[in-house]
C-alpha cells in the first residue's frame, strides 16, 4: 500500500505556494505571515474533520481566513482572486519524486500494489492519470479519512495478510501510526515539506509489526 502526495509526488509545495501568494494578496497591517499562516491551520484543522480534503475545501478555507483576517465579506473580486491561487495547484505538472518511477516498474512486477491515499476522489485519480504511473497499481483507494479504522478495512476489502503487508509514507499521522495500529507493517519516508497537519511522532511498535525508515523512495527495490 502506498501513499500519494509527497511520496510519489510533490503536493505539499504547491499549497505553501499558493498560501504565500495569498498571505500576499490580504496584506495584513497588524497580523504577520506566520499568524496569517497559523490562523489558516486552525480554520483548516477544524474543517478537514467535516469538509475532508481536496481544492474545494481549500478554496473555501482560504476564503473564510480572508473574511475573518480582513474583517469584512469577501466580493466577487476577492472570490476571483483566492480561486486564482487554487487554480494554479490543480494547472501544475506532476512532479515525481526521486526515482520513483523506476522504483514502481520494479515493484509491481514481483507485488500486489495499492494506492492508498486521501482527499477528493476525481482530484486524486486525475492527479495519478496524468503522474503516468497509474499502470504500476493493482487497485486504488481515495479514502476519506486515513484512520486506523480506515485501514482494518482495507484488510478486509483486499483480503491482505497483515504480517506480509506493508503501508508506505511520508505521514506519521496518516500513512505510518494508524497502519500499524491496524497490524500493517510501515515504511516511513519522510518529505522535508509534509503539511503540518500531518505532523504527528512515529509511535514503533513494542511488539508485532515492523517499522522501517528510509531516506528515499527508490530504496525500497533494496528492500522488495
Ligand atoms: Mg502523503
Amino acid at each position: 500500500m502506498i501513499d500519494a502526495d509527497d511520496t510519489l509526488w510533490e503536493n505539499n509545495i504547491l499549497f505553501d505556494r499558493a498560501i504565500a501568494s495569498f498571505i500576499e494578496f490580504l496584506d495584513h497591517k497588524t497580523h504577520t505571515p506566520t499568524e496569517v499562516r497559523g490562523h489558516l491551520n486552525r480554520i483548516e484543522h477544524e474543517r478537514v474533520k467535516v469538509h475532508g480534503y481536496g481544492l474545494a475545501a481549500f478554496r473555501e478555507s482560504l476564503a473564510i481566513c480572508f473574511e475573518e483576517l480582513a474583517g469584512i465579506k469577501a466580493t466577487t473580486e476577492h472570490r476571483s482572486e483566492i480561486d486564482r491561487f487554487t487554480a494554479i495547484i490543480a494547472g501544475e505538472e506532476m512532479l515525481l519524486l526521486d526515482g520513483v518511477r523506476e522504483t514502481l516498474h520494479h515493484l509491481h512486477q514481483r507485488h500486489r500494489l495499492l494506492l492508498v491515499t486521501k482527499g477528493a476522489d476525481d482530484e486524486q485519480r486525475k492527479k495519478l492519470r496524468n503522474s503516468g504511473l497509474e499502470q504500476y497499481f493493482h487497485d486504488v483507494e481515495v479514502l476519506r479519512e486515513k484512520h486506523t479504522d480506515a485501514y482494518c478495512a482495507l484488510h478486509c476489502r483486499h483480503a491482505c495478510e497483515l504480517d506480509r503487508t506493508w503501508m508506505i509514507g511520508n505521514s506519521p499521522k496518516s500513512d505510518i501510526n494508524p497502519a500499524l495500529a491496524a497490524g500493517f507493517n510501515a515504511i516511513y519516508i519522510p518529505h522535508p515539506n509534509t503539511w503540518v497537519l500531518e505532523e504527528e511522532e512515529v509511535h514503533p511498535p513494542a511488539e508485532g509489526p515492523r517499522l522501517v525508515t528510509l531516506e528515499r523512495f527508490s530504496q525500497l527495490a533494496q528492500l522488495f
